[in-house]
């Protein structure tokens, strides 16, 4: 049996909705590119949603939006995909990571909370700003500006304590919602819980739209300039060749946008899908001894899975247990490798191993296993049955 680790689940449709488009000469900023950001707004109440063509341009444009520049501090999180510090290393700011919650991998409040007081303690090892080159204190270098919680693998971070933090020290709340479309926190969207939400769509997403992103706020300021920075700096009013401010080409094309639009109107359907692989592999792993199953929040009023994260105990050796699955034709990846041990990262602040125990911790214990909404009850069997087998043997 030959199981993938993760698929798009694209139906007749959403196939006739890329070939209507293409049946037409309007290839780029058209009404499927507006269909498909109302359908945001739908769900989740937001008053805007701008489409970009990936979740770290949208990341990039809530930056810019949120006026984070040259040697900003950023309050964020190691356990997470590059993206969302890299969004912030694209304006020379500086991501100052907290550890995570040991239970969810999402960044922890009471770490936000304290960096927020006391951002001399949490600042890297070593840093450059323009403040700093002009000849500043290290703690009066850089100015915090916003945090920026990831919601992990398709569960929300606890926003209502991240926002308490955000509203008592003045900062913009950008909710990197890449992986949790359609989550609920409290019974609110994820995406909307802070000043910026944002959506990716890469073919191992929730939807898909091939490559694709979209931001959601209700900041009407920042959402005109963040349309404008989308395309090519051209505010209301330029012609094609004026350019208010410096852009960016960020659009979505119309076949990527039809997709995603067509993709969105099953959304629900999309996500019980995955909810009920998960339920597979919750019934078949809980009991097997050495692995640990995810852990969701009370406050998750809904999980929008993402990837299906398994972590082994201690004395099973991860790395060695991804060989012999993959060795046995399950494909396995490691998730996360923690942002601040990438080697780029090492040699700009000087991160070391140990800096983040926690996150470390997962990063070296956690393994995806093969999941998507379009896989079969037959196939989870399969996978389980596998990893059972080699973990008796561990
Ligand atoms: C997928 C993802 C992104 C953005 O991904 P793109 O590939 O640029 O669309 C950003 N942050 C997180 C946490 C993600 O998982």
């Amino acid at each position: 049996m030959k199981i993938p680790m993760s698929s798009p689940d694209l139906n007749d449709a959403d196939r006739q909705a890329v070939i209507n488009v293409i049946n037409t000469p309007i290839l780029s900023m058209g009404k499927y590119t507006a269909d498909f950001e109302k359908s945001f707004c739908d769900l989740t109440g937001a008053k805007h949603a701008i489409a970009v063509n990936s979740g770290t341009a949208g990341l990039h444009l809530c930056v810019r939006a949120a006026g984070i520049g040259a040697g900003d501090l950023v309050i964020t999180t190691p356990f997470s995909f590059v993206a969302s510090s890299n969004a912030l290393l694209f304006e020379n700011a500086i991501p100052v990571f907290v550890d995570i919650d040991p239970k969810t991998g999402n960044i922890n409040p009471e770490l936000v909370a304290d960096a927020a007081k006391n951002i001399e303690k949490y600042l890297p090892r070593r840093f450059d700003s323009p403040a700093l080159r002009a000849g500043a204190s290290v703690a009066q270098s850089g100015k915090l500006k916003a945090l920026l919680p990831v919601d992990v693998f398709g569960q929300p971070a606890d926003m209502d304590a991240i926002n308490a933090v955000a509203k008592e020290h003045g900062l913009t709340v950008i909710e990197d919602s890449c992986e949790a479309l359609g989550a609920t926190y409290k019974g609110k969207y994820a995406g909307t819980l802070g000043d910026f939400g944002v959506f990716a769509f890469y073919p191992n997403k929730q939807i898909t739209t091939g490559e694709g992103g979209v931001i959601i706020t209700s900041d009407d300021k920042a959402a005109h300039f963040m349309r404008a920075l989308r395309n090519q700096g051209r505010a209301p009013g330029d012609t094609w060749l004026q350019h208010t401010h410096l852009g960016y080409n960020y659009r979505i094309d119309e076949m990527s946008a039809a997709m995603g639009a067509s993709q969105m109107s099953r959304l629900d359907e999309i996500l019980s899908k995955r909810e009920q692989v998960a339920a597979w592999y919750e019934s078949r792993l809980a009991e097997v001894a050495g692995v640990e199953i995810p852990f969701i929040e009370s406050f998750t009023t809904r999980t929008s899975w993402f990837v299906y994260v398994i972590r082994f105990e201690k004395k099973i050796n991860r790395d060695e247990m991804a060989k012999k699955l993959e060795a046995r034709g399950i494909p396995v990846r490691p998730y996360f490798l923690p942002i601040h041990l990438q080697p780029y990262m090492v040699e700009r602040f000087g991160w070391r191993e140990g800096d983040f125990p926690v996150t470390e911790d997962l990063g070296r214990r956690g393994l995806a296993i093969p999941f998507s909404g379009v896989m079969t009850e037959e196939q989870v069997d399969y996978v389980c049955q596998i990893i059972r087998e080699e973990v008796m043997k561990a």
